[in-house]
């Protein structure tokens, strides 16, 4: 059987629950426990596939192929395990089943109601991780804030999960924010509030995490025990951390893994978090400083590349290297056609995205990084727009183009397959989720790996047109990566470049804090080459760059 712990936040967003329930998952894997978990988003829309990245942040993407919110790469980094699309439901998924099956007449003739139709769906869904996951623990976050109408169905759920599933096999804990005012002072009343909120629709929490800019006193947690029932041991402080890897060990100094495991009477081994002290460790250890140039629309909020600024950093720190992330905006490159905001870096990435705007600035940074011989690396889109910068020089024509961009190119080097020419549904027509990938073997990209085949996610409706390969192989472009029946190409690389690669596939969602991606990896120890040679290891970045860690 197993056991359920409901993250859910209070007096506002942005607390970081997700991270929150991440590390707790973490410090309960850490005991042996098998983790699984669950993000339970209240917005209508059916997954996060079809919303702007500055709505949402980025899209994760699945093994299995669901479009996800972020926060399942969250889990993934932290508990260092495969969720899947079951990991990720909608109130516009669970309307969706309600009503299909209301189509259907499984509710016999019953009139379908918020309860009990839409909560026991919900229920289901729980269990479904629980099964599926064969988890010791599920750690369920209730996204939105508590108060919010959107979030009702689900906190009306988990408040019935308990009574279904027996009192001593579920947790609730409440991760609210104590306020610093003009005084200086901490203050407890918005989390009184909140609690009050809780308790009105039947939740009591047992775990207060009270998140503060700093460490908070035994008399505070006293304070807070006393007006929202909660024992003062399990009132646990967690203050900003120094980097979002530090909060596994952060939680479990403040005894969080072990209350969990009491409260719950879990089974479970002494905790290991050797792996998390050695990342530490290795972050503070970082020295080399490397600016890398991440060139993408939606800069103003980095969110929308997290996967990517994260594998990066993980990739640094396994160098011995400090990450500094030179946020570039491509609509700026493209407007200004000049070079000026690439200068200086040691390595640029292109990420993935949709749509024409920008692109013209993505194809200048890769024809810079290109040129100039700066390692560069382009992921999806990115690797379409090295495809696109490459087939311009070889044919001495600016209209080659994506026919996402321009659909009347005359050299469409990125096309639709024929197959899927008669599909005009946006959600569904995209190639999602893991694939194979077969390397050449001499390849960068075969040596990054040390292996012939690999697995790596997509999400992305266009492709390399093969028409073009004989073309641009006869400009130093090697396909170096492709799918088993070699119609599909999925790496491209450059021969005579120190590092020029681009997949058309993701593996920034594969990337781990503790074993950095091996494309990554590959890419930072060419940017550090370069910064190497040209000088600038050792020495302190430019100015106007910020150091994310
Ligand atoms: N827009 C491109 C496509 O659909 C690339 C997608 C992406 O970068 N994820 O093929």
């Amino acid at each position: 059987m197993s056991k359920f712990v409901f993250v859910t936040g209070g007096v506002t967003s942005s607390l970081g629950k997700g991270i929150t329930a991440a590390s707790l998952g973490s410090v309960l894997a850490a005991r042996g426990l098998s983790v699984a978990s669950l993000k339970m988003d209240p917005y209508l829309n059916v997954d996060p596939g079809t919303m702007s990245p500055y709505q949402h942040g980025e899209v994760f993407v699945t093994e299995d192929g669901a479009e996800a919110d972020l926060d399942l790469g969250h889990y993934e980094r932290f508990i260092d395990r495969n969720v899947t699309r079951a990991s990720n439901l909608t109130t516009g998924q669970i309307y969706n089943a309600v009503i299909a099956k209301e189509r259907r007449g499984d509710y016999l003739g019953a009139t379908v109601q918020v309860i009990p139709h839409v909560t026991n769906e919900i229920k289901a869904r729980i269990h479904r991780v629980a099964r599926e996951g064969q988890a010791d623990v599920v750690v369920v976050e209730v996204g939105g804030t508590v108060g919010d109408i959107e979030s009702l169905p689900y906190l009306e759920a988990i408040r019935q999960f308990r009574n279904d599933v027996g009192r001593d096999n579920v947790l609730y804990i409440h991760l609210t924010l104590l306020p610093r005012v003009a005084t200086g002072e901490l203050k407890t009343k918005p989390t009184q509030h909140s609690v009050k909120e809780l308790r009105s629709i039947g939740i009591q929490p047992d775990i207060l995490v009270a998140r503060a800019d700093e460490p908070i006193d035994e008399e505070l947690r006293e304070k807070i025990a006393l007006f929202c029932d909660v024992k003062t041991e399990n009132v646990i402080a967690e203050a900003d951390a120094w980097s979002i890897y530090g909060v596994p060990l952060m939680i479990e100094e403040a005894g969080l893994g072990r209350i969990v495991v009491k409260e719950l009477g879990l089974d479970a081994a002494p905790p290991d978090l050797s792996a998390w002290q050695t990342l530490e460790d290795r972050i503070r250890n970082a020295r080399i400083p490397l600016e890398i140039g991440l060139v993408g629309k939606y800069i103003m909020l980095p969110d929308a590349y997290l996967s990517v600024a994260e594998s990066i950093k993980h990739a640094a720190w396994a160098a011995g290297c400090e990450p500094r992330i030179r946020w570039v905006d491509s609509e700026r490159l493209e407007r200004g056609g000049d070079d000026e905001p690439l200068v200086g870096l040691d390595g640029i990435v292109v990420p993935g995205g949709f749509g024409y705007r920008g692109i013209e600035g993505k194809v200048l940074a890769v024809r810079y990084g290109r040129l100039r011989r700066v390692p560069t690396l382009g992921l999806c889109m990115g690797m379409q727009c090295m495809v696109i910068e490459l087939a311009r020089t070889a044919l001495g024509s600016e209209d080659a183009n994506s026919t996402e961009f321009d659909a009347f190119t005359p050299h469409p080097v990125i096309d639709l397959l024929p197959e899927q020419r008669d599909i005009n549904d946006k959600g569904g027509t995209m190639r999602l989720g893991s694939y194979p990938c077969v390397l050449e073997e001499g390849s960068l990209a075969h040596e990054a790996y040390g292996q012939p085949i690999v697995l790596e996610r997509h999400r992305h409706r266009f492709e390399f047109n093969n028409a073009y390969r004989e073309l641009l192989a006869g400009h130093g472009m090697r396909f170096s990566g492709l799918s088993p029946d070699s119609r599909l190409v999925e790496i491209v690389e450059l021969r005579d470049h120190p590092f020029y690669l681009g997949t058309q596939f993701h593996p920034e969602f594969k990337s781990r804090p503790h074993r950095p991606h091996p494309l990554f990896a590959a890419f930072i120890r060419a940017a550090l080459a370069y910064a190497r040679a040209s000088g600038r290891a050792g020495t302190s970045a430019a100015a106007g760059v910020e150091a994310r860690p």
